[in-house]
């Protein structure tokens, strides 16, 4: 008797299987004749430190903050680590002291928070990204990805790069040069994705962090698409000073001495907040919120966002929101999603080809040249057109060498890096031609 009913229950369990089986085939092949999602912006940020480095939170925390405020992807990415295996810290005496631990407790619970006490001392421990992880990943809501600021130096000038989703740690490379460490730190991500197959994206930080980076520098790296044309830190001197060109200058001395060249590479401008503090919301801190990326996408995953942003098809912003951003019939065009009381200018800034090559170098109070970016025209990323008003189209002429979008708000950031900047949007350069 029991024999038989076993065999019933074996019976049953073989056709139930068949059925699930059968079925789930059935919504398989409905998934792969459906449509593909339409492409939308995706809202993320790709340079955030935690307590793994010099950040001052736990990364559930900083995670939280981000998911909870709309954003789609997120990349921790603290220096020269990655958030992996075991790792205890003094409860006490870490960046975020007792108060963080009192929050971390309060928002994820005592069975969560893992403490311990060795020779006396709280320690707690900083889990790895790969057990906090499932705790906010959702498939086409949220995602994190795996990522690093390789921290390299010449001599006393910092040089800073970021891998994202990377899979194995990237020690710095170090090198001869401003130039050649950078270059090597490049290589070794392109290298690492090349072995291993899994799409990493290399960019290059912070290019006026410690005066370390000239654009001539950034104009000869081969095999870096993206920089920080905004960096959401206040020490970076995103607006240059006297002696040192603005990231955005940078950036368009760069582009155009690369587009000047045979099979020269276009260059990426991206924002990050480089958050580190997390406790109080003011100028003079490295606050979370302040810069980041939309890209176009129809999928959330590491694989099609880095597509997306190696091909330029995102933009970078500090508060402004672009309903589209489109190049095609030999014009740039793009429409704002307006906010009430708030007006909009797009200047659009590019080289032409005959521009003025002339430069001279920098000099010091005793008339010797200073090891900093040449003085150049303004030929140099010139505002070839200015648009006011929620959209803006501009028609290339053929002479350009490329052309970008700016778009400037009149709304004060609510909390900058520096004070009186506005909102601002930056739409990635384009060639004529192309
Ligand atoms: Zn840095
Ligand atoms: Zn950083």
């Amino acid at each position: 008797m029991k024999t038989f009913i076993n065999s019933i229950s074996l019976c049953l369990s073989v056709a139930l299987a068949g059925l699930a089986l059968f079925a789930f085939g059935r919504a398989a092949a409905a998934q792969t004749n459906a449509p593909p999602p339409p492409l939308r912006w995706w809202k993320g940020n790709l340079h955030t430190h935690s307590l793994w480095s010099d950040g001052n939170d736990y990364p559930e925390m900083i995670v939280d903050w981000y998911k909870q405020r709309g954003y789609h992807f997120l990349a921790l990415s603290d220096h020269n680590v990655l958030a992996q295996g075991q790792r205890w810290i003094d409860a006490q005496t870490n960046r975020g002291g007792a108060a963080a631990l009192e929050n971390y407790r309060k928002r994820f619970g005592d069975s969560w928070v893992e403490q311990r006490s060795e020779n006396g001392k709280a320690l707690v421990r900083l889990k790895p990204l790969n057990e906090y992880r499932f705790l906010f990943e959702e498939p086409g809501r949220f995602l994190l990805l795996q990522s690093e600021e390789i921290s390299d130096r010449f001599g006393a000038l910092p040089i800073h790069l970021n891998a994202t989703n990377l899979l194995e740690l990237i020690l710095p490379q170090g090198g001869g040069s401003v130039l050649e460490v950078m270059q090597n730190n490049i290589n070794a991500v392109l290298e690492q994705r090349k072995r291993t197959g899994q799409p990493i994206l290399p960019h290059l930080n912070h290019p006026n962090f410690g005066w370390a980076v000239t654009a001539e520098d950034i104009a000869r790296l081969r095999g870096e698409r993206l920089f920080e044309v905004y960096n959401g830190h206040p020490a970076v001197h995103n607006h240059g000073d006297a002696q040192h060109p603005s990231t955005e200058r940078l950036w368009d001395i760069a582009l155009t001495q690369r587009l000047t060249q045979p099979q020269g590479e276009l260059l990426y401008g991206i924002a990050t907040d480089d958050s580190h503090h997390y406790h109080e919301q003011k100028p003079n801190q490295s606050n979370p919120g302040r810069g980041w990326v939309m890209v176009r996408a129809r999928y959330l995953t590491p694989e099609s966002l880095i597509a997306a942003l190696e091909g330029g098809d995102f933009y970078a912003s500090t508060g402004v929101r672009l309903k589209d951003v489109r190049f095609g019939d030999g014009a740039l065009w793009l429409e704002i999603e307006p906010e009430v009381g708030v007006t909009y200018t797009t200047p659009f800034i590019g080289t032409r080809k005959d521009y003025d090559r002339s430069s001279t170098p920098a000099l010091g109070a005793d008339g010797k040249p200073l090891p900093v970016t040449r003085r150049y025209s303004r030929d140099i990323g010139t505002v070839l057109a200015q648009v006011k008003g929620p959209s803006a189209r501009y028609v290339l002429k053929g002479d350009e060498l490329y052309v970008r979008a700016k778009i400037v708000s009149s709304k004060p950031q609510a909390n900058p890096s520096v004070p009186g900047e506005v909102e601002t949007a930056w739409a990635q350069p384009v060639q004529p031609g192309r």
